[in-house]
């Protein structure tokens, strides 16, 4: 799929989420940090699994305490929370 025919798909697709306060329908496009809610760690893990199972990597964007979060429970969520680190996949 091209860049620009997913961000067409993904810009479709936010037009079905419930806005945040700020107005915007996609966290990704979105820099109004207040008003965006924290991930948690379980939606975290499931994304970078997903991502890692698809094409190897978990991928980028994650919010820094979600993935500590990930990290303190230890054992595979740690690897992962190792992983997401290692590939440069945190928010800073
Ligand atoms: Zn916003």
């Amino acid at each position: 799929m091209s860049t620009t025919k997913y961000l067409r798909r993904r810009a479709t697709a936010s037009q079905r989420l419930e806005p945040f306060p700020c107005g915007h329908r996609d966290p990704w496009i979105c820099s109004c940090s207040d008003t965006k809610p924290a991930p948690d760690a379980d939606v975290v893990a499931a994304a970078a699994r997903h991502l890692v199972s698809a094409i190897g990597m978990p991928g980028t964007g994650y919010d820094i305490g979600a993935v500590r979060s990930l990290w303190r429970r230890g054992g595979g969520d740690a690897h992962l929370a190792e992983l997401i680190n290692r590939c440069g996949g945190i928010n800073v």
